[in-house]
């Protein structure tokens, strides 16, 4: 069996003549900057999203970077973010020599805990970047709740969960994304929709704040020469936006397989001893970019990666280092501990899940735990 994290190769077989065609318009008509494809693309994401604006760029960091960029924040402003994410979203703010403040995360479903936020707000406090973790919305509500009363900024990093949607206690639904002042996401191309490259986008309620995201991720311009505010080179290719305008159309049903997989995991995985299978939000739907399982103190888990990958199964960490512990963003352990960060770092581990995945395949890599937990 040759069982892989992602099969891009497998989900690609099956739409490639759409693909190919695609790809092909943006070489035929050499349109590949700011071509219509990147105008399609967008206006179909915004339809999908509920009619927000979409504005593109390069990768989901530089989303992160821009969204920050058009809030126009002051050197040490403070940036409330979740201690347990891929770094990209702290790194953003430290670049622009703002403050990152890590807020420890809840142990069960690994988002940002609310809990915690308004024990970390300052006087310097201007925005929250919560993330959708693993691909199940953080608790938008009181995270909108609490931005509302500080007077804060939220930016969604959403670069895990495109497609997920939240319901709030009034009944509205949601969109992953769509909720904050910016929702961010990525397309690299092993995301739920992702592309064959590096790709992002930012989703904007206010029409204005839009236009400023469109205009900084072009060199600060909105008319050619006429550089209005300090940007940056950010954008989405028209090949890239090909692709997507494709991998869109099949976006439910992707997450939808995801699903199939993962509840097939939840019943095989049910009885094993040590092994806690994800934890389902009552207000998120999941999208599983990740089927991230919990490993008990007294299972030794490079021993089980080791014994897996032998056996064919690759498993992934993510991540394996809280960033309150990296040397880049290190702070002083007096100051604050992140027990949950710093115990998920050991426990956590991510299990093979993507669109072409087989229940045979996934029996067989339980198999593979079971034979190791018993040895
Ligand atoms: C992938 C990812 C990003 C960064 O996206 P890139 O396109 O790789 O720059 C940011 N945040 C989270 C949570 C991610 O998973």
């Amino acid at each position: 069996m040759n069982i892989k994290m992602v099969d891009l190769k497998g989900q690609y077989d099956k739409i490639k003549e759409e693909v190919n065609a695609g790809m092909q318009t943006v070489i035929d008509t050499s349109s590949f900057i700011n071509g219509t494809k990147v105008k399609e693309f967008t206006e179909n994401l915004s339809n999908y999203l509920g009619g927000i604006n979409v504005v593109s760029c390069a990768n989901g960091t530089d989303a992160l970077q821009i969204a920050l960029m058009a809030l126009d924040l002051k050197p040490d402003d403070e940036v409330i973010v979740p201690v347990h994410t891929y770094v990209a979203t702290a790194e953003v703010i430290a670049l622009l020599r703002l403050k990152p403040v890590f807020v420890d995360v809840y142990p069960d479903l690994f988002t940002i805990d609310t809990s915690q936020i308004e024990s970390k707000i300052s006087s310097k406090t201007k925005a929250i970047v919560p993330v959708h973790l693993y691909g199940q919305c953080a608790e938008m509500e009181e995270i909108l709740r609490i931005a509302d009363r500080y007077n804060l900024f939220v930016i969604e990093d959403t670069a895990q969960a495109i497609g997920a949607k939240y319901a709030f206690t009034d009944g509205t639904v949601c969109m992953a994304g769509t909720m904050g002042t910016i929702g961010t996401t990525s397309f690299f191309p092993s995301k739920n929709l992702g592309c064959f490259g590096d790709g992002g986008a930012m989703f904007i309620n206010d029409d204005e704040l839009a236009k400023k995201c469109h205009m900084i991720a072009n060199h600060g311009q909105s008319i050619k020469y006429h550089h209005d505010i300090i940007g940056c080179n950010s954008r989405l290719d028209s090949i890239q936006a090909s692709v997507l305008d494709v991998k869109l159309k099949y976006l439910d049903d992707y997450n939808l397989a995801r699903n199939e997989a993962a509840k097939t995991y939840d019943l095989l995985l049910k009885d094993v001893a040590g092994i806690t299978t994800p934890k389902l939000s009552s207000v998120s739907t999941h999208v599983f970019h990740q089927y991230t399982i919990l490993l008990n103190g007294g299972i030794n888990r490079s021993d089980m990666q080791e014994f897996l990958k032998t056996k064919g199964v690759p498993t992934m960490i993510y991540y394996p280092i809280p960033l309150h512990k990296q040397k880049a963003y290190k702070i002083d352990e007096l100051e604050c501990s992140f027990p949950v960060a710093d115990k998920l770092a050991e426990q956590v581990l991510s299990l093979p899940i993507h669109t072409e995945l087989t229940k045979q395949e996934q029996e067989y890599i339980v198999l593979m735990i079971k034979e190791f937990l018993n040895k």
